[in-house]
């Protein structure tokens, strides 16, 4: 008997967390799985961060704060806004959240009716659809291609909006693909939103500093659409905390109001010591701490296009930003070895899972089962070995 809500059967279980779930429970086998599934950064939380973490717990800083965040906390992170994304928000604007992925849920429940039509970008970051079912939203799937770099164009934005339309929701830099829009495309995408003023947008910034082109671009920084960009960001990446769980959401009054009230109702605020951590992240020079670690971040994206060049049939662009690469694997489609037939990417994963040890995500999870999704927030040695065990496994398909 399911006695579950039709609520929650309705919802799939993230396929990010649960291909790292499997490939823990094959690790503790004794098998030695080299997981690219997860992407959450390998780095240590840099030490003046725990440092502000200990004190905080030192000093007694452990009672409620305020739903959205003590106060100190939000002018710091409005002070980021100036300072990095040349943004205005006041910290009235501002909810701290147990992570980005409760922010744009709590912006999803804020703004979605049942029935609404939400436009997503396809590849889309596994939990926007997921999220928009448990809302009652009606996703509207743009779809991409490698050959457009995975970006949508104003014309695709332009026919996707109909009466319906309540909502977009993207990243950039994108998970899975790493694409990164810049100004003059996001304006192009505004241009198209200014004609649209019940159209309203997530624009879900997590991997802002894990970017390769230059200056990160902010959605909300065009005049005519601000009031109506939630913006999405927060400490998970950037900063190495992902356990943590420190999400940030800037949006006009009204609907940061709205986000207090529910997450007052589920959550409350994140942890008061997680709060103290964020404050000095915040506060952080990037030059000298978080530079490092995106400088990491591109000499692997560097290590891995390299070494996936001499895989025959991976089809691959040069990602700008995030930790992602998503190369193509349709060539294999209808090939075999060792008891397994390739139809999509799925069964490609589990074919690499099984054969290669190692762990990826398939394409199914972000909206194409063409493509595999393979993190590379891992040491060189770990790429480097894993890729070697691709390429054989690859290099052993074959139509017979
Ligand atoms: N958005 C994107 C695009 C992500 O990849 C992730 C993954 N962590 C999140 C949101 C959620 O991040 P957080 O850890 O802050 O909840
Ligand atoms: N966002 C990361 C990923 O896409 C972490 C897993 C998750 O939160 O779904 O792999």
């Amino acid at each position: 008997m399911n006695y579950l809500s039709n609520r929650v059967n309705a919802v799939s279980e993230s396929q990010t967390i649960a291909m790292a779930r499997k490939s823990r429970e094959l690790k503790s086998q004794g098998i030695d799985i080299i997981s690219l599934s997860l992407g959450e950064p390998d780095f240590a939380t840099p030490q003046i961060i725990k440092e502000a973490a200990k004190n905080a717990i030192d000093n007694n800083f452990s009672y409620y704060t305020h739903v959205s965040g003590y106060v100190e906390l939000r002018e710091a992170i409005c002070n980021k806004f100036k300072r990095d994304n040349n943004l205005t928000y006041t910290p009235d604007q501002i909810v701290v959240s147990t992570g980005a992925k409760q922010s744009i849920a709590n912006a999803v429940l804020c703004l979605v009716n049942e029935g609404d039509e939400v436009i997503v970008p396809a590849p889309f970051w596994v939990s926007y659809l997921e999220i928009l079912k448990l809302a009652g939203g009606l996703p509207k799937i743009i779809e991409t291609t490698i050959d457009q770099n995975f970006k949508i164009s104003p014309t695709q934005l332009q026919a996707a909006i109909t009466p319906k339309t309540k909502l977009i929701i993207m990243s950039t830099p994108c998970n899975p693909t790493g694409s990164v829009y810049s100004k003059e495309e996001l304006k192009a995408l505004a241009d198209v939103l200014e004609k649209h003023p019940s159209v309203f947008v997530i624009s879900d910034e997590i991997y802002e500093h894990i970017n390769f082109c230059g200056g990160h671009q902010s959605f909300a920084q065009f005049e005519s659409i601000y009031d109506r960009v939630i913006t999405i960001n927060g400490v998970s990446k950037g900063f190495a905390m992902t356990g943590w769980r420190g999400g940030i959401l800037a949006a006009n009054k009204t609907i940061a109001q709205a986000c207090d009230k529910i997450q007052g109702q589920f959550t409350s605020a994140t942890s008061s010591i997680t709060q103290k951590a964020m404050h000095k992240a915040m506060e952080l020079d990037f030059e000298t701490y978080i530079k490092p670690m995106r400088d990491q971040f591109l000499k692997r994206r560097d290590l891995v296009l390299g070494l996936m060049k001499n895989i025959k049939g991976l089809k691959c662009n040069q990602p700008q930003g995030a930790f992602y690469v998503y190369p193509d694997i349709s060539y294999f489609f209808g090939k075999s070895a060792q008891g397994f037939t390739i139809k999509n990417g799925t069964d490609l994963t589990f074919y690499l899972l099984d054969k290669a040890h190692v762990a990826l995500v398939p394409g199914a999870a972000f909206g194409s089962d063409n493509y595999i999704r393979l993190s590379y927030a891992t040491s060189e040695e770990n790429l480097i070995k894993a890729i070697e065990r691709i390429k054989n496994a690859l290099d052993a398909l074959s139509f017979g």
